[in-house]
């Protein structure tokens, strides 16, 4: 399921022409090209499995303490004005003999992310996907992110933050799971 990036780039030309631009124009004329390269690379989540994703990097141990990565970096389109979100991801989650390989959590926020997203929906996808592949105890996500069509379009503060929240099983029971979740993600409760 490859979008149709011939299409693509003949709608960017049209995209060109309603803005009053020349397509023909010298920097415009791969223009087409290149935002429907872009476009397919930014939503190329959609066509992701997340079976092949996690492939062999889910590892045996025998820990029940919480695993934390923090600070990954996230990039995907809000799709109410398909303009850039950006910011970080903090997971963490209790095993019950099972643990990611670190990189392939990135991955996992590269292939929600990659598609036209809300905050809200695309850090639940990620605590419910974490949650379902190694049947973890529980799970905690926030993510962090600034958005750029409020940014460029003056609607907030320039410097506002939108932060959102996912949790599931014993950080959603346990109160004091929470708390150790924000601490060590660097967020006093
Ligand atoms: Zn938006």
């Amino acid at each position: 399921m490859s979008p149709d990036t011939e299409r693509l780039e003949s709608l960017m030309r049209e995209v060109l022409l309603a803005l009053g631009e020349d397509p023909t124009r010298e920097g415009l004329l791969k223009t087409p090209e290149r935002v429907a390269k872009a476009l397919a690379f930014l939503t190329s989540g959609y066509s992701a499995d997340l079976k092949t994703l996690i492939n062999d990097a889910i590892f045996t141990q025998t820990t029940n303490s919480m695993v934390i990565v923090k600070n990954i970096e996230l990039y995907s389109l809000c799709e109410h004005h398909m303009l850039p979100f950006f910011g970080r991801c903090h997971i963490g989650y209790i095993p019950t003999g099972k643990v990611f390989g670190v990189s392939k959590l990135a991955r996992l926020v590269d292939m929600y992310a990659q598609r036209l997203q809300l905050q809200e929906r695309l850090t639940e996808q990620i605590s419910q996907a974490v949650m379902e592949t190694i049947n973890a105890r529980g799970v905690g996500v926030m993510i962090e992110a600034r958005h750029l069509c409020m940014m460029m379009r003056g609607v907030e503060k320039q410097n506002s933050e939108m932060v959102t929240s996912s949790v599931l099983g014993t950080f959603r029971e346990s109160q004091a799971t929470r708390e150790e979740f924000l601490a060590l993600i660097g967020h006093r409760p």
